[in-house]
Parts: structure tokens; sequence; C-alpha cells
């Protein structure tokens, strides 16, 4: 593999998100050679640190990857540290020259990838700074790449676009949604455009449904405070579950490009419904969790969890019906769930068929109902595979149908060898290929149809429903589906 170029500027380098996702994703690119003699790494924050006690807290922060100590070394010899408070302006110029030094003696070409691993209100001032200090350079490239939330709803992130736009064009933004580099939900084009089988079937006169759901099991642990200001909508919604909307709606793309395939994404997206507030309360449900039981355990309602307000009204649970006002998907219901504290964590989307047109065996069966519709389940989490269901013939006497499921998991071993999400996006973003991430115009397109949906929750003075923790959410998210004649394929 290609020893890439470049300096990583990370931002919030005493974080979270950098000890527990950006480090190791940086130790698995070196070990497999991606990056490995021309790269360099600073860690910024506020806090006084050195080089070398930055340097143990990335060995910490890699030791689940089991590397040998001579790994440890030559790996973490690439890591610097500059305390650095990102409103101080004269502060920027140490950081730039102390890119500018390690530029030369890693010999990176001038290429920089500033990532933000930040709050989201500090984007707009680091932006500026990076431009209006020099720290970009003029050879080479210089990528951005942020985190999500981006804005609290359409406005904001408009505003927010502006303050990164005025010094990174487009192109250079790399917008993250990790889902996007989990390797089951790139899968999701390969098992459509790869098959003619499905892609030929993929569409209003074939699918009767098409179902997403990103269950989680646990609750919100220590991010009250943070969640209760966001809730499930915005949290999941607006980012995660309609980009997995968009590339299954998505027309083929011409070519498998992130151009074109930017083109179509967006496109559906254009083409979801935006709800007028009555059609909100019809399409929209929304849930939060009560105390609850599953087996052995019980678990404490969201109201009681550290920083949740006592009379909170933020939702942990969201279902909702998006139509698609395109020819392909006219009349087709795109059914989506995601919340917290859900029997069980996984992400499933289940496409399923409409019946065949008449059931022949009607008379021979013991079973004269509909027969039981075709099904393909794409597993992303925390398996990764697929599954078709098929109807046979039960072995025996009359003529009585019986489903038979088809069935492909990846092993253990294929997924341990994957890629993680975050090491897959860095390297995108290395490589400039930006097909992974989230265009502003995919942003823009989300937060309108989510903001509609918010504004009408604002309004509502009736209490927010609830479900107990360890169940599949609210009764209001079974009847949306029950009141067009169908229900959730997925019940764990
Ligand atoms: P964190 O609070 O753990 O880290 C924030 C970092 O910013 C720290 O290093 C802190 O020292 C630094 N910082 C704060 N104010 C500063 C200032 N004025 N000058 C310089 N440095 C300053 O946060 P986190 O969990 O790592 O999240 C970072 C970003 O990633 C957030 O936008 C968050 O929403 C997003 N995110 C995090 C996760 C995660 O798993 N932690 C997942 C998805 C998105």
């Amino acid at each position: 593999s290609q020893d890439n170029k470049a300096l990583f500027i990370i931002f919030g380098g005493t974080g979270d998100l950098a000890k527990r996702k950006l480090y190791p994703s940086l130790f698995r690119l070196f070990r497999k050679g991606n990056i490995n003699k021309h790269f360099a790494v600073i860690g910024t924050a506020r806090r006084e640190w050195s080089d070398d006690y930055f340097r143990e807290i990335v060995a910490e922060s890699i030791e689940s990857l089991q590397p040998t100590q001579q790994e440890i070394t030559d790996f973490t010899s690439h890591f610097y540290y500059q305390a650095h408070n990102v409103n101080d302006t004269a502060e920027y110029q140490v950081l730039g020259d102390l890119a500018n030094r390690l530029d030369e003696e890693y010999q990176l070409d001038g290429n920089r990838l500033f990532y933000l691993a930040m709050a989201p209100r500090f984007f707009g001032t680091i932006s500026k700074h990076i431009k209006s200090e020099k720290i970009m350079t003029e050879n080479g490239f210089s990528r951005l790449i942020i985190e999500k939330p981006f804005g609290t709803d359409y406005e904001t992130a408009e505003l927010l676009n502006n303050e990164i736009g005025a010094a990174f064009k487009e192109e250079q933004i790399f917008r993250i949604d990790h889902y996007l580099g989990k390797e089951m939900v790139q899968n999701i084009s390969a098992v459509r455009f790869g098959n003619n089988i499905f892609e030929s079937l993929w569409n209003h006169k074939y699918i009767e449904s098409v179902q997403i759901t990103l269950a989680e099991s646990l609750g919100v642990e220590e991010r009250g405070g943070y969640y209760d200001q966001s809730g499930a909508l915005k949290d999941m919604v607006q980012n995660h579950i309609l980009q997995v909307v968009s590339l299954l709606a998505m027309e083929p793309p011409t070519i498998f490009s992130e151009e074109a395939i930017r083109t179509e994404k967006i496109n559906a997206l254009k083409a979801v419904r935006v709800y007028d507030e009555k059609e909100v309360l019809h399409a929209v449900v929304r849930g939060q969790y009560a105390e609850g039981k599953l087996g052995d355990n019980s678990f404490a309602s969201y109201k009681d969890e550290p920083g949740v307000e006592e009379n909170s009204q933020t939702e942990t649970f969201v279902a909702a019906k998006f139509m698609i006002d395109n020819f392909r998907w006219a009349g087709v219901p795109f059914y989506v769930r995601t919340g917290k504290r859900l029997t069980e964590k996984g992400t499933r989307i289940n496409i399923v068929f409409k019946s065949t047109p008449i059931n022949v065996f009607r008379e021979a069966s013991n079973d004269p109902a509909d027969l039981p519709e075709n099904i393909l389940t794409i597993y992303i989490q925390p398996t990764e595979g697929f599954s078709l269901t098929l109807n046979g013939k039960e072995i025996g006497d009359g003529f009585n149908i019986d489903p038979v499921k088809l069935d492909y998991r990846h092993s253990q071993e294929n997924l341990d060898n994957s890629p993680e999400a975050y090491e897959k996006l860095i390297l995108d973003c290395l490589k400039g290929d930006a097909t992974n991430f989230t265009h502003w115009d995919e942003v823009a397109t989300s937060w309108k149809i989510v903001d509609i949906i918010r504004h009408t929750w604002d309004k509502e003075t009736t209490p927010i429903p609830t479900y107990p923790a360890g169940s599949m959410g609210p009764k209001c998210a079974f009847d949306l589906l029950e009141s067009d004649g169908h229900k959730w394929v997925w019940e764990p």
C-alpha cells in the first residue's frame, strides 16, 4: 500500500473522540502501511502536555490493538503536542511554525489534514484562523474533517457552513458520518447495483415497503446533558437515517464515482416529501424511555438519567414514514425507527417485496391467506451480511408454503480484519475521496426534512409518549405501520 504523505492537526487532541477513535484508526493505517514514514500528527488542546506525555496517551489508546514495543515507539514518535487555545490568534503562529517544521522534517509536501474533534461552536473560529494565520498550505492539499452535529437546524447549519466556507472550498470539507464508513452501508450499493435480480425489482411495482431500524440497547450513559438538548431526531434521523434512505432510494449512478453517486443521493433526498405540520402528526412518532426490565436487568427512566432535566420532553425514540415522490418510489413507505434502550442493539434494513398477484395455492393449502412476502434483509451491525426469504413447499401432503431463509453473514474473522469506520474514512480523506462523506446539499436537504418535524413537536402540549426500557418503542410506533396494513419485520 501507498505511504500517504500528510500532517494531521487534531484540534481536541486530548478529547474522547481522539483517544477512542482517531489514534487507534491512525495506528491501523500505520500498521497497514497506508501511513508510514511521511506522516506526523500534532495534537492540540488547551491543556499543557509534553510530547512525551502525549505519546504515552496515544500508546494507551492503541493498547487493545496489541502493538509490539517496537510498533509503539515507531508510531508514537510521529506525534507532537502543542497547547493551544483556539480562540487566541497569536497561538496559531506557534502552531503554524511547528507545522512547517514537521512538514520539512517528514517531507510532507505541504499536505495537511485538519481534524476538528471539538464542539462545533469552535469550527468557525478555527477555520478562519487556519486561513488567516496561513496554516493552510499553497502546495499540497489542505482538507478539513469535521464531526457531527452539523448545526441544530437548517439555519444554524447554513451559518456554520458559511463560516467554514469562508476558509475552505466545499471539495476541501469532509463531513464525517461514521455510518457511511461502515462496510455494510457501503455494501448496500453492491447489493443493489451488482445484482440484476434486485435492481430490476427495486421500485414501487415490486416493493411493498422499506424498513430501516437503528436500535441501541444502551441508554444515554454519561451523555445525558448533551443528548437532552438534541434528541433522537437530530442525533440520528437527520444524518445517519436519511443517509441510509438516500443510498437505498437513489437512482443507479452511471458510474460508481464520487460525483455521480453524490448527484443521485441528493436527488433522492430532494424527493423525500417535506411534510406539513398536520402530516407530521400522522407520519412521525416519538417516545421516551420509562423504567423497564429486560431479563435480570432493570433500567432507570430517561428522566432519571444524570444530566437530564426532570421534566424533559426530549425524544429517545423516533419512528417515521417517509415518502419519496418520484416515479420509482411513488406510494412506497420508507419506515424508519431509531431509539435508545431498545430490546437489542442492531442496525438492519428490510426490503419487503410485494406478494404474488394471486395465491395459486389457495385451495390446496391449509393456510389460504396471502403468501408470505419475500424479504431482503441487510444486516449492518453487530453482524454484517444479508438474508433473503423465499417461499418453498413444505414437505408432505397438500400444498403448504414454507418460507426458507437464505442467510449469509460475514465470519467473525472477516469482521475482525475489516477496517473500522473511522479508519476507512480517514484513508478516504487522505486520498481525497469524499464519496462517503456528507455534502452540504445533503446536510441542507436533510435539515429541511427534519426541521418541520421538530417545530411541530415543539408546539405539542400533550406529554411525550413513553415506552418501557428494553422494549422496541412506544405503541404508536407499531400503530404507524398497522394503520397502513404493515408491520415491522424485525421483532427482537
Ligand atoms: P471532548 O469534550 O472529549 O473533547 C473536546 C476537546 O476540545 C478536548 O481535547 C478539549 O481540551 C478541547 N477544547 C475545548 N475547548 C478548547 C479551546 N478553547 N481551545 C482548545 N481546545 C479546546 O469531546 P469529544 O467527545 O471528543 O467530541 C468532539 C467532537 O466530536 C464533538 O463535536 C462531538 O459532537 C463529536 N463527536 C464525538 C463522538 C465521540 O464518540 N466522542 C462521536 C461523534 C461525534
